[in-house]
């Protein structure tokens, strides 16, 4: 269907949508199935904070029927892009990728980025957003201060005297996110080899948050590949994998980066490259759907990109895949899995995480109510949309917490953040690890801490 003879008013005349193939719209028959599985329409209510009621706005607003205004985008901004929705559809609807072009769009309109109705200052994105978080060694410099200051309590003190409100909010917000960092760990070598017979040859993709606040959890994803038989390279050259730049609408740097990633990783044959973060591998995945423009006028760029995208696996996946080895260290400890959005609805898994956590003898996993539900982080959400992300992040804690676990499991640096926060303002002092960082454990034959 051509749709542009309908594009009559100012937002479409910025060509706001215009690039998403009409039919993804049409894929939604307005069945509703989707609405209980939405997180912010399970918080609301309103028919306009859930999918169905998104996806016509932004229908709408493509179509010229409606503007861009500030209440059609708040519903708009209020998406956790969790694709839960998609998960719950069963019409197929795509809903990430009808989202996020049109997120994309909105940020180049003038009127958009200014308008007081923005949650994000330019200043914030500029130098933090697209300026530090994507930097692993800058992100690093700047965490160094506040290690020294939890060292020695002073972060404690600073909170108890108030000092921390003169922060710009969204300074504050962070403040308040930063967990207890873990002693510095060195960098990964560029080369770690197989135990025993080699099975297979991966790259480790280390990100840029993660490498800078869970440098811990790559060394232990990395030992255990190394366990499972795999020869582990870690090129110094990957960089971030560009998801806080697509999902704030910023699509030239993350072509940059996936550029950078493609050269980092295609340098070596690979059997896999392998992440242990859901938002990351979630990205890299989705490369090639990003790349669908590049092909037109840079084939080589985009073939490239194309082929770093099939190597991608999720570490839960790859050793499902591979055949993991079982662990023989027991830890008699309870464990709360979260599901990470990106982990079961952009990438579908659910089941690996819990095998692989259950192969440890002695663990059990507690029942989870609302697993499908976020709990608020989505990348940059609890920073932007703070009162919403507080909403889901209780909302997930009651749920993690009812079954009295010893540990809260999840496979995603912004999930592990959150839940962390919620943990400390909720005055609970429940260890939050990545399933990696057990099995580790167990196969170091070492208590969890
Ligand atoms: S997105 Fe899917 S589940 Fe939701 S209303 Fe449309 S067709 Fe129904
Ligand atoms: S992506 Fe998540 S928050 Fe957004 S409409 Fe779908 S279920 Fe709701």
């Amino acid at each position: 269907m051509n749709h542009s003879n309908t594009s009559t008013d100012s937002a479409t005349s910025h060509g706001l949508g215009q690039q998403i193939p009409y039919e993804r719209f049409l894929d939604c028959v307005h069945c509703g199935l989707c609405t209980a599985a939405c997180p912010t329409y399970a918080e609301t209510g309103n028919e306009n904070d859930g999918p169905r009621g998104r996806i016509y706005l932004m229908r709408a607003i493509v179509d010229g029927r409606l503007e861009l205004t500030d209440t059609a985008r708040k519903h708009l901004d209020l998406c956790l892009d969790c694709r839960s929705c998609e998960t719950a559809c069963p019409s197929g609807v795509q809903y990430g990728r009808i989202l996020e072009p049109f997120r994309v769009d909105m940020q180049q309109i003038p009127a958009f980025t200014t308008s007081e109705g923005d949650a994000t200052p330019a200043w914030f994105r500029k130098w933090i957003l697209y300026g530090l978080f994507p930097y692993r060694r800058r992100l690093e410099w700047a965490l160094t201060p506040a290690r020294w200051m939890q060292k020695f309590g002073l972060d404690r003190l600073a909170e108890k005297l108030g000092i921390t409100r003169f922060l710009p909010t969204h300074l504050q917000r962070m403040q308040q996110q930063l967990p207890r960092l873990k002693p510095h760990e060195k960098p990964l070598p560029e080369f770690l080899p197989a135990k025993g017979t080699r099975r297979a040859t991966v790259g480790l993709f280390i990100g840029c948050v993660a490498d800078a606040m869970f440098r811990h959890v790559h060394w232990a994803t990395a030992r255990v590949l190394q366990e499972n038989g795999c020869d582990v390279i870690i090129p110094g050259q990957q960089s971030c994998c560009g998801a806080i730049h697509y999902h704030s609408g910023a699509s030239e740097p993350m072509m940059q980066l996936m550029a950078m990633n493609a050269d980092a990783f295609l340098e070596k044959p690979l059997d896999a490259v392998v992440v242990n973060v859901a938002g990351c591998g979630s990205m890299l995945k989705d490369y090639s759907h990003v790349t669908e423009e590049l092909a037109t006028h840079d084939p080589d760029a985009a073939g490239r990109i194309n082929r770093l995208c099939s190597l991608v696996k999720d570490v839960h996946e790859f050793l499902a895949e591979l055949g993991p080895i079982s662990p023989s260290g027991k830890l008699p400890v309870k464990v709360a899995y979260q599901d990470a959005c990106h982990l079961q609805h952009a990438q579908r898994i659910q089941k690996q995480p819990r095998d692989l956590l259950q192969m440890v003898p002695g663990l059990s996993l507690t029942h989870v109510d609302e697993p499908e539900l976020c709990c608020g982080a989505a990348g940059t959400y609890n920073l932007t949309q703070p009162e919403m992300a507080n909403r889901l992040g209780q909302r997930k804690l009651n749920h993690l917490l009812n079954n009295a676990p010893d540990v809260i499991a999840s496979a995603n640096a912004g999930c592990s953040l959150q839940l962390q926060a919620q943990l400390k303002s909720a005055g609970h002092d429940l260890p939050v690890m990545h399933p990696m960082e057990i099995l580790d454990h167990s196969y170091r034959n070492q208590p969890l801490p």
